[in-house]
């Protein structure tokens, strides 16, 4: 039985969720996010007001929770041009990838935390992906994911679980198992707290959470709202 674990947790609603679930299984969870010069740092000040709600609002859990980590790596703008860490438009690639895709990024994301997690003596990495809403994303694969726990069990010479817990869940069963995990409480917490939108936008705020409403993740993220609530 694995008792300790790092989430990759990015501050939106899947990673949130995906924290959430953490905290009820495991009994020592940190938290560690990348800063790889995204156009705006919403998404990491989101993830700080995040950490402090469930501190304050969930008390049986808080003291499950550790310590959080923040690596810089803004080399990865030194190696993609991407709409996430440049200032241009959203748009589909010739390839059938959106323009928001940043090569091998989540593969460095499990590398590094990989690092982290021997050196802090967790078991478990706990990822977000899904391959449900995927947009296409090769590096969310159920297979890279399994190929990764592979690759990093047997390069560290140390047994590592990648745990999924959405890959195969879609948006609305997403906001289900937060009100699951959490009941009601943790739904108005990820609406409330949790960032989603690629355009950073935190003045409009929707039933489903703040946004501009009109970007890929904005309406991904609404019309699982919608779902979810017509379940
Ligand atoms: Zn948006």
């Amino acid at each position: 039985m694995h008792r300790t674990a790092l989430v990759l947790f990015s501050g939106g609603q899947d990673s949130t969720t995906c924290l959430a679930q953490a905290l009820t299984r495991y009994e020592r969870v940190e938290t560690i996010a990348f800063d790889y010069g995204q156009r705006h740092h919403v998404e990491l000040q989101s993830r700080l007001k995040v950490l402090e709600a469930l501190r304050s609002q969930f008390p049986h859990w808080a003291p499950r929770l550790g310590e959080d980590h923040l690596l810089d790596l803004g080399v990865l703008g030194q190696v993609s041009e991407t709409s996430l860490t440049r200032d241009v438009a959203f748009k589909m690639e010739s390839s059938g990838l959106p323009n928001t895709f940043v090569p091998g990024r989540n593969l460095l994301f499990l590398t590094l935390a990989a690092a982290l997690a021997y050196r802090r003596g967790l078991e478990v990495l706990v990822t977000g992906v899904c391959e449900t809403d995927y947009s296409g994303y090769p590096d969310c694969r159920d297979d890279t994911m399994k190929a990764m726990q592979l690759a990093l069990s047997l390069g560290m010479d140390k047994r590592l679980l990648i745990d999924t817990p959405l890959m195969w869940l879609d948006k609305a069963q997403t906001w289900q198992l937060a009100e699951k995990l959490g009941g009601p409480a943790l739904v108005d917490l990820i609406v409330e707290h949790s960032h989603t939108c690629y355009l950073g936008e935190r003045t409009q705020r929707h039933a489903w959470g703040w946004g501009c409403g009109h970007c890929p993740a904005c309406e991904l993220r609404a019309r699982g709202w919608e779902r979810y609530r017509e379940s």
